[in-house]
């Protein structure tokens, strides 16, 4: 095939992907229909999750998942698109992502190093998140402005959200689920009415369970001794700064010792 060639079967394609994005749509009753279609494909599809509880997610189910979306919706264009840029699309379950259910970012590398794409795109999925909720007695948990019974639903609103977030950077670079182009195609494809999750998070959890927050005055046992100190951030752990003339110096100009703490060896003092 001649460069020109190529060059206009990729934009081609591109064209019809902004087409099917910034124009098409589902009415709810097919989403409702794509959607439990996608849910089964993943179930029989996967090695290790066999019911909506997800046991144990891997990458490659966020893979799978992801195609099934690419195929139903988008007619394979996301993958097609990627592979003409000559970039790659990695998937990655995350036990370190404690605030965000989903994250989808680009890399783009000046040199090459060898055997690796020039840019790589990676969806990662929180894990943790969704291991952490869906309990039996949780508060009603919704992901997008959907309620969601199961793990399986709320993976799947987070994927749909991370694909527009994808089709956006592929098609115009940057991409923003505060912007209304965003919104959008979001909730023209998968009736999203919310651009967020209502997931319960350490932060919430510390609160409600131990009345914790960051600036939150604490006590703690450390080596059979009694610290008090201030919550600086909340993920599995609190990070609480202890004020210590040999510790480090921080913005506020005294110099603290950190220590992580788990959260229900916290004391509230104040
Ligand atoms: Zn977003």
């Amino acid at each position: 095939m001649f460069i020109g060639e190529w060059m206009s079967q990729v934009s081609s394609q591109k064209k019809l992907l902004v087409e099917l994005a910034t124009r098409g749509n589902l009415t709810e009753s097919q989403f409702l229909a794509y959607s439990s279609d996608i849910a089964q494909s993943l179930l029989a599809g996967s090695l290790h999750c066999s019911s909506e509880q997800l046991e144990r997610l891997v990458a490659s189910d966020l893979e799978l998942l992801f195609q099934l979306y690419d195929d139903h919706c988008f007619q394979g264009l996301c993958r097609k698109l990627i592979a003409d840029e000559g970039a790659e699309l990695r998937f990655r379950c995350s036990n370190r992502m404690t605030r965000a259910g989903g994250k989808t970012t680009r890399r783009t590398y000046a040199r090459r190093a060898r055997g690796k794409a020039w840019r790589e795109y990676e969806i990662a999925i929180s894990s943790f998140l969704l291991n952490d909720n869906f309990s039996a007695n949780s508060r009603p948990i919704s992901v997008c402005g959907y309620v969601c019974e199961h793990r399986l639903h709320a993976l799947q609103r987070i994927m749909e959200h991370e694909i527009v977030h994808l089709i956006e950077m592929l098609l115009w670079d940057n991409s923003s689920c505060a912007a209304s182009r965003f919104r959008g195609i979001a909730s023209r494809w998968f009736g999203h009415r919310e651009f967020n999750h209502q997931l319960i998070t350490p932060r919430e959890k510390a609160l409600v369970d131990h009345g914790v927050r960051p600036g939150s005055v604490v006590q703690f046992e450390y080596e059979g001794r009694a610290q008090t100190g201030i919550v600086n951030r909340i993920s599995k752990r609190a990070t609480v700064l202890v004020p210590d003339r040999r510790g480090e110096r921080y913005s506020d100009g005294r110099r603290y010792l950190k220590f992580y703490v788990p959260l229900a060896s916290l004391k509230r003092v104040q």
